[in-house]
C-alpha cells in the first residue's frame, strides 16, 4: 500500500468548484463526489482540515464594485462560506466521515467557534475540520485563510483545488497557447502577478515555507494522487 507524503494537510476548496456546470450555488452531485474523494484521503490516515470558499454564492469585491459597502459585502461573503461548509459537512457525514465545522464568526447554534487547539485535537482524532467564515475579517480571502490556518495548525502543505489543472501564464479558457508551469517559487507568483492566490496568502506561505499545490478537482482521484506524492498540477514552493 502506498504511503501518504503528508501527515496533516489543508485542502482549500474554491466555491466555484461546488457549482458543477450550473455556474452558481451548490450542485449536490458535485459535493457528494468531492466528499467521496475526501473520504479516500482520510482513510489513508491523513489529517485533513478544509478551508472552504464562498465565491459560488457571494464575493465581496464584486458586490462592492457595484456600490455596496466593502466591509458589509465581505461579511456577506464570509456567510456564504458557512453555507458551503455546512453543505460539505452534510455530504461527508452521510458517508460516515466525522467532521466538525469551525467558524471564524461565532454561530454557536450551528457550528463550533474557531479554537486552534480544539481544531488540532479533532484532527488528531481523525475528524475532518472544516474552517468556515474565512479569517473573520473583511478585506481578506479564503486563500489567506488557508495560509493562516495551515500555519496555525502546523499543516505541511496547502492543496488548492480549483477548476483549472494548475497555474498557467495566461487564462487557458481564453488563450489556447497558454503554458502550464510545473513548479514556481513564491516570488515568481508575486512578480508575475499570477492569479493563483492573492499576495497576502502567498507571502504568508513564503514566510512559513508552506508549499502550495494547485490542481483540478475535475479529474477524479486527484486529491489522493497529490497526497501520495504524484506530480499533479503546479507546485509553488
Ligand atoms: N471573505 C472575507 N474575509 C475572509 C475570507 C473571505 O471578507 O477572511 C469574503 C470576501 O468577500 C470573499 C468571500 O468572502 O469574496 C468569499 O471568499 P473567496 O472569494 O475567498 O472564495 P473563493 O474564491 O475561494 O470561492
Amino acid at each position: 500500500m502506498k504511503r501518504p507524503h503528508y501527515k496533516r494537510i489543508v485542502l482549500k476548496i474554491s466555491g466555484e468548484v461546488l457549482t458543477g456546470e450550473k455556474g452558481y450555488g451548490i450542485d449536490p452531485e458535485v459535493i457528494l463526489k468531492l466528499a467521496q474523494e475526501i473520504k479516500e484521503v482520510v482513510s489513508l490516515g491523513v489529517e485533513m482540515a478544509i478551508v472552504i470558499g464562498g465565491g459560488n454564492i457571494f464575493r465581496g469585491v464584486a458586490a462592492s464594485s457595484k456600490g455596496m459597502d466593502r466591509a458589509t459585502a465581505d461579511y456577506m461573503g464570509m456567510l456564504a462560506t458557512i453555507l458551503n461548509g455546512l453543505a460539505l459537512q452534510d455530504a461527508l457525514e452521510k458517508i460516515d466521515v466525522h467532521t466538525r465545522v469551525q467558524t471564524a464568526i461565532e454561530m454557536r447554534e450551528i457550528a463550533e467557534p474557531y479554537i486552534r487547539r480544539r481544531a488540532m485535537r479533532h484532527l488528531e482524532k481523525g475528524r475532518v475540520v472544516i474552517f468556515a467564515a474565512g479569517t473573520g475579517n473583511p478585506f481578506f480571502t479564503t486563500d489567506t485563510t488557508a495560509s493562516l490556518r495551515a500555519t496555525e495548525i502546523g499543516a505541511e502543505v496547502i492543496l488548492k483545488a480549483t477548476k483549472v489543472d494548475g497555474i498557467y501564464d495566461a487564462d487557458p479558457a481564453f488563450h489556447k497557447e497558454a503554458h502550464k508551469y510545473e513548479e514556481l517559487t513564491y516570488l515568481d507568483v508575486l512578480k508575475k502577478q499570477l492569479k493563483v492566490m492573492d499576495a497576502t496568502a502567498i507571502s504568508l506561505c513564503m514566510d512559513q515555507k508552506i508549499p502550495i499545490i494547485v490542481f483540478s478537482l475535475k479529474e477524479r482521484g486527484n486529491v489522493q494522487k497529490v497526497v501520495l506524492g504524484e506530480k499533479v498540477g503546479t507546485e509553488v514552493k
